[in-house]
């Protein structure tokens, strides 16, 4: 639960003003008593003045009447509660006469005058007649007092309120207001909010608490908005340094992925021919098995043998010999072409040719093309003994129900080929 500052200040204010009220009204009330007890005594004392004179000579004279007239008027001044007058006559017993106001109680707190009575028959003579004592009516003292009492406290406890409430409209005004304000406005600062300003609503030429306060929220403000936007930079370099970084790699990864994919087709391919080698063909040759049992498709080899090649590189040289070897390798790329064939030099001057999809009976006429374009090519060999040019012999196989294998039908291709060879080179023979 929240409580307004000023309430408790006015609070702590009402209970200061009851403690002064108390203590104040005190003091007022002791001074206030003191004064009306003067102010009966003075009373007295004018009562006493204007009344000695006529009095004694009426005592003097036994003029009952105007003795009884002048008590008369004197009981009726209000600050007298008791006339007392004592008559003293010679060689008799004094006489006295009371005299009490209505509702007079023996007194206690009221003043009291006491006055000889004298009388001047001739000129010198003074002769003493009597006594008068005036006792002031206490009740009237209280009375007073009561007035006098209700009265302070009447303006005290006004003075009070008044003090309470300007300072409760003092203090809202200049105080509580502006703290609601501040604690509203630090309520809604967020890092998107920061660059706006804490305005207090009231006029800037005020220098105090408040003012300290306002410039000290603007300046943290300003020194978190700076410190974000740092930040904010900080970060986005980052980023930007983080996203090039990986842009670098994808690069390099790129780059790295391309050599290795040329390494590893350097690695399955024949350096003087570009054609494929032995591990490419190792590679190739189960998967098109698969593929040729899953999807029931016919697969041939056909095993090639460059005839009396040795005798060719000893009539012509290495040099030539490669070179014939590259033409055949030409010549072989451009007749098997179609998608799945592979032409591969296994060593030497031995070209294997794996024909998926493909009967014996249809490799078979792809190997007479092959003879008649080798042929056509006529590079001439004079130390063959089957040709006056480059011949080869052919062995080919197809694949058989299971539980045939692929060794097995490398086997019977290089048989085949084993008997073309026998039965004279430059020949064609398939299973
Ligand atoms: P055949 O008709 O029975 O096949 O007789 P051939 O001489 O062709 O067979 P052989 O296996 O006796 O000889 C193969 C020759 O191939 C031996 C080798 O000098 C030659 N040769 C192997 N690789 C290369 C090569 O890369 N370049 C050259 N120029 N010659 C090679
Ligand atoms: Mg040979
Ligand atoms: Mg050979």
């Amino acid at each position: 639960m929240q409580h307004s500052l000023g309430r408790r200040l006015v609070l702590a204010t009402l209970l200061f003003c009851v403690l002064f009220i108390l203590i104040s009204t005190s003091l007022r009330t002791y001074l206030a008593w003191n004064s009306n007890l003067d102010n009966m005594r003075s009373e007295l004392q004018l009562i006493d003045q204007v009344l000695s004179a006529t009095l004694s000579k009426a005592v003097w004279e036994m003029d009952r009447d105007t003795l009884q007239t002048q008590l008369d008027s004197v009981t009726q001044a209000e600050a007298v509660g008791l006339i007392e007058l004592r008559i003293l006559r010679e060689g008799r017993k004094a006489e006295i006469i009371h005299y009490r106001a209505p509702g007079y109680e023996a007194n206690t707190h009221a003043p009291e005058l006491r006055q000889l009575l004298t009388y001047e028959p001739y000129p010198g003579a003074q002769e003493h007649i009597g006594e008068l004592r005036l006792v002031g009516r206490e009740s009237r003292l209280w009375q007073e007092l009561i007035d006098d009492v209700a009265s302070i406290l009447l303006a005290q406890v006004l003075q009070s309120l008044m003090i309470a409430g300007l300072i409760m409209w003092l203090f809202n005004r200049s105080v509580t207001v502006h703290v609601r304000h501040i604690a509203q406005h630090l309520s809604q600062v967020s890092p998107t909010t920061l660059t706006k300003h804490l305005r207090l609503l009231r006029s800037p030429r005020h220098e105090d608490e408040l003012n300290m306060l306002e410039s000290g929220i603007n300046a943290l403000q300003d020194k978190l908005a700076t410190y974000l936007e740092r930040q904010n930079h900080a970060e986005q370099a980052l980023a930007a340094h983080r996203d090039s970084l990986a842009e670098q790699v994808e690069e390099r990864t790129a780059e790295l992925r391309a050599a290795n994919e040329r390494l590893n087709d350097l690695n399955r391919r024949d350096p003087l021919t570009g054609l494929a080698n032995r591990r490419h063909f190792d590679e190739t040759k189960e998967l098109e098995l698969r593929r040729a049992r899953r999807q029931s498709q016919p697969l041939a080899v056909m095993m090639c043998d460059v005839d009396h090649f040795k005798l060719y590189n000893d009539t012509y040289g290495h040099g030539a010999g490669d070179r014939c070897l590259c033409q055949i390798a030409d010549l072989l790329s451009s007749l098997f072409n179609r998608s799945g064939e592979l032409v591969t030099r296994l060593g030497g001057e031995e070209f294997a040719i794996l024909l998926p999809g493909i009967t014996a009976e249809q490799a078979l006429e792809s190997a007479q093309r092959l003879q008649e374009a080798l042929r056509a090519l006529n590079i001439s060999h004079r130390a063959s003994e089957t040709a006056s040019q480059v011949t080869m012999s052919i062995g080919i196989a197809q694949l058989e129900d299971e539980p045939d294998d692929f060794e097995a039908l490398m086997q019977r291709a290089d048989d085949a080929l084993y008997r073309a060879k026998r039965l004279g080179r430059n020949r064609i023979i398939y299973f």
